[in-house]
C-alpha cells in the first residue's frame, strides 16, 4: 500500500483506527483511504463469547462464517484464529458484525 497521507493537512502521520478508518495525529481528521473500499482483508477471531461453552461459541462462529465444524472448532480453540481469508471489506464488515452481534470479539486485516 501506498504510503497514506491526511487529505485535510497532508500529513503523513496517520494511524489507523479499526479498518479501513485511518486517524490524522496532526488534525485529528478521520478518513478512509480511497483504496480501502476496493480491498480485501482477512476475518480475525479475536475473542469468543464470554460465558459461553466451547459448543455455543463454535456454533456462533459457524454461522457468522459458515466455516465447516472441524474448521470452526479449530479457530475456537487456537485464538487469534483466521477464520475467513481475502474476502471483499463489505463482506468482511459483515462477517465481523454477526460474530460481534454473538458476543465474540474480531478484527480485519488486510488481506
Ligand atoms: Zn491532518
Amino acid at each position: 500500500m501506498e504510503k497514506l497521507q491526511c487529505p485535510s493537512c497532508g500529513s503523513p502521520d496517520v494511524q489507523q483506527v479499526g479498518y479501513p478508518e485511518y486517524k490524522c495525529t496532526h488534525c485529528g481528521t478521520r478518513f478512509i483511504p480511497d483504496q480501502a473500499p476496493s480491498g480485501f482483508v482477512d476475518v480475525v477471531l479475536v475473542g469468543i463469547p464470554p460465558g459461553k461453552d466451547e459448543i455455543d461459541a463454535i456454533k456462533a462462529v459457524r454461522q457468522a462464517t459458515y466455516l465447516g465444524l472441524a474448521e470452526a472448532k479449530r479457530a475456537v480453540e487456537n485464538l487469534p484464529a483466521v477464520v475467513k481469508q481475502n474476502v471483499p471489506v463489505a463482506e468482511g464488515e459483515r462477517i465481523k458484525a454477526a460474530l460481534e452481534k454473538a458476543g465474540a470479539t474480531a478484527s480485519l486485516k488486510p488481506a
